[in-house]
């Protein structure tokens, strides 16, 4: 068996010992004679496995009593409209900070639902930095303020979480989630599909402060209402439960290497390293201000734009896997999220200086 460098922005890779752990539990869930996608969610087996998950995550961001945490699914682009139904009063404003693809999608539904205002924009900066806190202007009756810590495909993060005020702040952290510490309790929702940095796709994990529940638009359906997910646990209908599984084993992994604040470390390393290569000799390129540069999402240009797609075929046979960039963006992107393990940052960018010296 040999495993290659993935660099997938999503469904992206999953650790090793994780898959290894499903693997080897996967026709016998412990001892029960069938595996865990077999049973039934109200099982007490299942049940199990499924508080485990919920009480590993929470541990893993310091998640306050006050916040429910549900397991949904629909994936990050359902919330897109779940978010206005069950936040504001379809006439009630709602301000979105317009940062690249993932929250252009999000505010574009919005305005479906709500009374939706883009109060500031990267385009501005061309999309090479994020606005700054001073042009956060809000008034005290909106019924949220929503961004995006992270674009994907853009490789622009937020270096600050907004300050709201009493306007509940709502995040897409899609792409960044658990892969820096944050403090819970400046946010009123934060939500992410799991395919990126938690696990596999057809789970969305949702953190919400009770006292935001309970006041959806009576159009609301059932499935897009949070408080009917909350008050059933996430089991109001069958939930992903595979999915909620694997995304549990990886939790424990990531409490096995030190939890958030050990992983970080690791992430500002393996993100640093490889901007470094970047940088370093001029012959690739990526102009996003330092400070707004991603560290899960890295993406770069070759100055000689021919070069590219010899780059990702050479890269490809080389075992580098999933480089070319999103359509939108050209280009390549390395996704390096918490399951890359550093060894194929390495590898990358020793494949890059290689190119660079043989093309440059
Ligand atoms: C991938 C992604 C989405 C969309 O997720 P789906 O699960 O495909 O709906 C939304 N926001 C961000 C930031 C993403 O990276």
């Amino acid at each position: 068996m040999s495993r290659k460098h993935n660099f997938s922005a999503g469904p992206a890779a999953i650790p090793t010992q994780v898959l290894e752990r499903a693997q080897s539990e996967l026709l016998d869930w412990q001892g029960k004679g069938l595996s865990i996608m077999e049973m039934s969610h109200r099982s007490k087996e299942f049940v199990s496995v499924a508080q485990k998950a919920e009480e590993d995550f929470r541990q893993l961001l310091n998640i306050p009593s006050n916040y429910k945490v549900l397991f949904l699914q629909g994936g990050a682009t359902s919330q897109f409209a779940m978010i206005p139904l069950n936040f504001a009063r379809a006439d009630q404003r709602a301000a979105y900070i317009e940062t690249g693809m993932w929250s252009k999608k999000s505010l574009t539904e919005a305005a479906r639902y709500c009374d939706m205002q883009v109060i500031a924009s990267a385009s501005d900066n061309d999309y090479l930095s994020v606005p700054r806190q001073s042009e956060l202007i809000l008034d005290a009756d909106l019924a949220y303020l929503h961004y995006a810590s992270n674009e994907t495909v853009g490789g622009l993060r937020f270096d600050y979480t907004p300050h709201s005020g009493d306007v509940p702040l709502v995040v897409d952290m899609s792409s960044d989630i658990l892969s820096c510490q944050i403090d819970v309790t400046k946010y009123g929702m934060i939500y992410a599909g799991a395919q990126k940095n938690i696990g596999p796709a057809g789970l969305t994990v949702a953190i919400i402060r009770e006292d935001l529940l309970g006041k959806a638009q009576s159009c609301t359906p059932k499935m897009y209402n949070y408080d009917i997910h909350a008050q059933a646990g996430s089991m109001s209908n069958t939930p992903p439960t595979f999915a909620w599984y694997l995304s549990g084993l990886v939790f424990e992994w990531l409490l096995e290497q030190g939890g958030v604040e050990a992983i970080e470390k690791v992430n500002q390393r393996k993100a640093e390293k490889l901007y470094h290569a970047i940088d370093d000799g001029g012959f690739y390129v990526n102009r996003i201000k330092p400070e707004n540069r991603s560290l899960m999402n890295i993406p770069f240009n070759i100055h000689d734009a021919a070069l590219e797609s010899v780059f990702l075929t050479q890269a490809q046979d080389a075992g580098l896997l999933n480089l070319k960039g999103h359509k939108a963006a050209g280009g390549m992107r390395a996704s390096i999220y918490n399951a890359i393990p550093e060894s194929s940052v390495d590898a990358l960018i020793e494949f890059m200086n290689d190119f660079a010296k043989r093309n440059g």
